[in-house]
């Protein structure tokens, strides 16, 4: 990377669980995180950095403390929130001791989802870091998108990261929404269906949802890439309609049930017509008409 200013990096942590530090020590110490090509040098006084990388959810003892510090920096500087307790308070949304998320103390640059993210999306995060900060100093024109800059970072199949949906196989049975701990999926009813919606900055890659879904509808996948601006921040989401189809008996609308979830019911027989085609009420209807007739 053309190296035209000096980034020097402060660390601060505002009552996270360690988990994001020990990633970005990971991170800053081993050199195929490549953190030595973009010539970023760890400073241990705040007052001489132009970039600062920030961990945890801004707890309650942490915030006065917080605002002393960074009050001691001179602009220009870069922001990079890592984990997702900085971005959008994760896990610890509800608590009455977290006073985040970050952007409500300092402007943020660079956001980095995961809890805790993966060292090479840490080093993503910094690498657009020094980027943003060039801009800043060198007065250029900001980088409006943010383009991958290390090319040989991969995970494996097994690493649990961004959660995605295979809406074919949803039935908007809620389970998932109800089991998530970040409040990171919402499911509303439309006049079309149901909107299935994921917002990944908020979502701690915990898999209870992939785990708890009864159709296979809902997954992680070894995607880590979860760095955007700031300005992504309420974008970052994956939306799906689970439509609605029509009751053939009453004509009313309803949610069919999937082929996945008729599959664990009747394993091996042939799946009644009605499963598909009617709605819950007009399945009763039949099933108790059939039995006491
Ligand atoms: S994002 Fe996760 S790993 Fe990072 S500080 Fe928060 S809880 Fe810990
Ligand atoms: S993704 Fe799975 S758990 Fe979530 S609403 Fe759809 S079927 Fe239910
Ligand atoms: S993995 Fe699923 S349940 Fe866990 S936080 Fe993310 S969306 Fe919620």
């Amino acid at each position: 990377m053309e190296q035209t200013v000096k980034p020097r990096l402060f660390r601060i942590n505002t009552g996270s669980c360690n988990g994001c530090d020990v990633e970005f020590v990971a991170t800053a110490f081993v050199p195929k995180f490549h953190l030595d090509q973009l010539g970023v040098e760890l400073v241990d006084r705040i007052e001489d950095a132009n970039i600062l990388v920030i961990t945890g959810p801004m707890t309650a003892r942490s915030q006065a403390f917080f605002e002393e510090a960074v009050s001691k920096v001179k602009p220009p500087y870069v922001v990079v929130g890592v984990g997702t307790c900085s971005v959008t308070t994760g896990i610890f949304r509800d608590s009455y001791a977290i006073y985040g998320p970050l952007d409500k103390y300092i402007d943020v640059d660079v956001n980095v989802a995961g809890c805790p993210p993966r060292p090479q999306a840490i080093a993503e995060a910094i690498a657009q870091g020094v980027k943003i900060l060039q801009s800043k100093l060198l007065d250029q024109p900001m980088p409006t998108k943010l383009e991958t800059i290390f090319t040989d970072f991969e995970a494996p199949e097994s690493y649990r990261g961004r959660i995605s949906l295979d809406a074919q196989k949803c039935t908007a049975c809620r389970t998932c929404e109800t089991v998530c701990p970040s409040g990171a999926i919402k499911i509303t009813k439309t006049l079309e269906g149901y909107e299935h919606t994921i917002w990944h900055n908020t979502c701690c890659f915990c898999g209870n949802c992939s785990y708890y879904c009864p159709t296979g509808a809902i997954f992680t996948t070894n995607d880590f890439h979860t760095i955007q601006r700031q300005e992504e921040k309420y974008t970052d989401t994956h939306v799906a309609l689970i439509p609605f189809h029509e009751c053939e008996d009453c004509g009313k609308n309803f949610i069919p049930a999937t082929e996945a979830l008729i599959h664990r019911s009747y394993p091996k027989e042939e799946v009644p017509e009605m499963l598909t085609k009617s709605c819950p009420e007009c399945r009763k209807r039949t099933t108790f008409e059939r039995c006491y007739r």
